[in-house]
Parts: structure tokens; sequence; C-alpha cells
């Protein structure tokens, strides 16, 4: 088990900027993270831990330094995941189409890579793709699929920079110290490197309107970045946004069913159509960032 702040701590050091006092806007509502809490599917929306928001930044935060976060993660399995594979490949092969103006071959290293879903895109494209992710479960379904991931976390003994590409798609809301995480990505990347990131937008138009019932608002993500945040923490890390875009998703058709379906009262609930299934609902929500950034070029 993870451990959450003790709740009558109404105060918290923002790990972004490190300034001011987050002050606590949420409670919390969910149990201690466990692996099965933390999977990339879970659709326990609104189910968070203690949340604080940074008034110096307007970073929203649970503070996780020092819990046990990546043993959880060591430990996840999520076969779900698995199933929506063709739909997060097709994300992925998009997601990797912003990179055709700066780089379209090289080393890439994909950070959170899952089940090797990026790597294998990335792979498809040209690029000389590998992964790191801690997940042992998902590390086995990227190997089976003969796709390189290591297992664990960064800094790792195998993962050896520098990579003209880095990736963090969906990955820097999970992690409990994100600047130390764009720090260590930074390392890996040579002056003129570029890198991608994707995570939800906590100022877009659907999180304002959904409050906490947002979807992004769920136990595995313990941090919320608005643009301006996500600038500012890549300044931070001697990185500099060359561009910023409002990715959208694709869905397996019965896949987003259950997930409206999980905002409708219980009694009303319908099982999803074993025909939806079939289908891939491609949605723009515009509450999701795609940042691409570089690394300065080295002056001379
Ligand atoms: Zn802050």
């Amino acid at each position: 088990m993870g451990d959450f702040p003790k709740i009558e701590d109404s105060t918290a050091t923002c790990p972004l900027c490190g300034g001011g006092d987050g002050v606590r806007i949420h409670p919390g509502n969910a149990a201690p993270p466990s692996p099965e809490g933390l999977r990339i599917t879970d659709a326990h929306y609104g189910t968070v831990g203690p949340l604080f928001r940074c008034p110096a930044c307007d970073f929203r935060f649970t503070p996780m330094k020092g819990s046990r976060l990546d043993d959880l993660y060591a430990e996840m399995e999520d076969p779900e995941y698995e199933r929506t594979r063709p739909q997060r490949l097709l994300q992925a092969a998009k997601t990797l189409e912003t990179l055709r103006p700066w780089k379209t071959s090289g080393r890439l290293l994909d950070i959170g890579a899952g089940s090797g879903i990026l790597v294998e895109a990335a792979v498809q494209a040209g690029y000389q793709a590998e992964g790191i992710d801690p997940s042992a479960w998902l590390c086995q379904q990227a190997a089976r699929r003969g796709w390189r991931v290591h297992a664990g976390v960064l800094p790792h003994p195998e993962v050896v920079g520098p990579f003209d590409v880095v990736v963090l798609m969906d990955v820097l809301e999970h992690v409990a110290d994100p600047l130390a995480l764009l720090d260590q990505a930074a390392a890996l990347l040579p002056p003129g490197g570029v890198g991608l990131i994707l995570t939800p937008d906590v100022r877009s138009l659907a999180a304002r309107l959904l409050g906490f019932r947002w979807w992004h608002y769920r136990l595995a993500h313990v941090g919320y970045f608005s643009r301006a945040n996500l600038a500012l923490a890549l300044g931070r890390a001697g990185l500099e946004p060359l561009l910023w875009r409002r990715p959208g998703w694709y869905f397996p058709a019965d896949y987003l069913f259950k997930r409206v379906m999980g905002y409708l009262p219980p009694p009303i609930r319908q099982e999803s159509p074993a025909l939806l299934r079939r289908f891939t609902v491609p949605l723009n929500l515009g509450d999701s960032l795609l940042c691409l950034f570089r690394k300065p070029p080295a002056r001379a």
C-alpha cells in the first residue's frame, strides 16, 4: 500500500515550483493506492487522494513524495489495457506525426511505455525505439510481441542516452515528483534533442465544467497540469516548449459506452451492446495537452 498525507494536514509543499504552501481543495475519498487502483483503465472517476492546489503556480497534486508509488506500479497488471491495444496504437501513431517536422528517425525512448504500444508505432514509423515502464507485467506483454521495454524507473542501467527523442505520454500526471522526471528526460537528450508530453489539462473547459467529476480526477493521477505550469516545469528542467496541441483520442465504442454509463445512477446503467466492440470512435474533448519541446541547441 502507498500512503497519503495525514488528513488533518491542510497545506503541502508544491512539487512543481516549491513555492508557497498548497492549499487543500479536496479531502480525498479514495482508499490508499494499490496496484489494482492504479490501473490505466481504472474507471473510478472522481475518486482521488487528498488534493492540494498551489497558490503560486496553480498545480494541483496529491503529495506522494516518499511513497512507494513505483513499487505499486511494479506490481500492476491491466488486461483491459491490452484489449484496447489497436486503438492505442492508432493514437500513438497519430501522436508521433507531431514529431515529423523535427525528427523523422533516430533513437527514441518512451518513458512510461506500458506494453510497448508507442514503441511499436515508433519502430513502424522508422525510429530506433525502446521504452521503460515500472510494471513487470506490462514489460512482459511488450517482450512477448518483440518490443524492448525495460522494467523499472529512471535512472536505469540499461537505458543509456543520448536519445534523439523522448516521449512522456500520459505519465507525468502519475508521478510523485514530475520535475525530477523531466530532469531525467532532459539528461537523456543531446542539445537540440526533442520530446513530447501528453497530459490532461486541468484548466480545460471540460475540467472546469465537471469539477471533481472530471474523468481525469482519479486515484492514479497525483498531479494536474495547466499549460502555464507545464511550461514552467519544462523551463525548470532546462527544456523549451516548441508547440502546443489539443490531441484527440481513439476508443473502442463499447469502452466509451461503459465509461459514459459510469456517470449515470446505477439503476439506469445499461450493459454495452456486444456489437459496439467492433467500432472505433475518434473523440476530442479538448481536455488534454500535447507539448512538443526541445533541449536548446548548444551555443557557439
Ligand atoms: Zn507551485
